[in-house]
């Protein structure tokens, strides 16, 4: 029983070596890593990555600094589990950013995704030729907001756009 105990163990940390080798490219940047918290992976749930031959054979608790708030956090078991066996993520994605800033991440996404809607059923109306001052100030103001919640800049026309709007809400009011 205590040798079988033994012999366990030792191929447990022969495993753990191994798995060290890889920790770099499927952990890249990671503070640490606590191995007693490993499980096996079922590879066979995997999306199979060609850049990276090897597969994530076992997840473990690691440890990153978020990105965005510099906030130490711990990508778990768990969570890789389920981005890889149940959302199939690619096999050497990981976290850049902690819980917290990724659902405020996700949630100005969706938001900014609704202002989009918003603003493209509003752009069916002509909103330049439009002589309705509220519709134009309503979408000037869609235009500011997806700006501010944007990730990526204004496309050209709609700054083009803006500033027609502008001119003509300011020549409305002034007559
Ligand atoms: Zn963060």
């Amino acid at each position: 029983m205590c040798s079988n105990k033994k012999k366990k163990e030792k191929e447990k940390q022969k495993i753990l070596e191994q798995f060290e080798r890889f920790a770099a490219c499927l952990f890249p940047q990671y503070k640490r890593l606590n191995y007693q918290s490993a499980i096996q992976a079922d590879t066979s749930k995997h999306k199979a990555s060609t850049y990276f031959g090897s597969h994530r054979t076992w997840y473990i608790d690691a440890w990153f600094d978020c990105e965005q708030c510099g906030k130490e956090f711990c990508w778990t078991v768990q969570e890789q589990q389920c981005w890889f066996e149940q959302l199939h993520f690619w096999i050497d994605a990981y976290p850049k950013s902690c819980p917290d800033c990724r659902k405020n991440r996700r949630r100005k996404r969706e938001k900014c995704n609704r202002l989009n809607n918003d603003y493209a059923s509003l752009a069916k109306i002509a909103i330049l030729r439009s002589t309705d001052l509220k519709t134009k100030q309503q979408a000037l103001e869609l235009i500011n907001e997806i700006e501010q919640l944007s990730e990526e800049p204004l496309t050209r026309g709609i700054v083009e756009k803006r500033e027609i709007l502008l001119r003509q809400i300011e020549k409305m009011k002034s007559s």
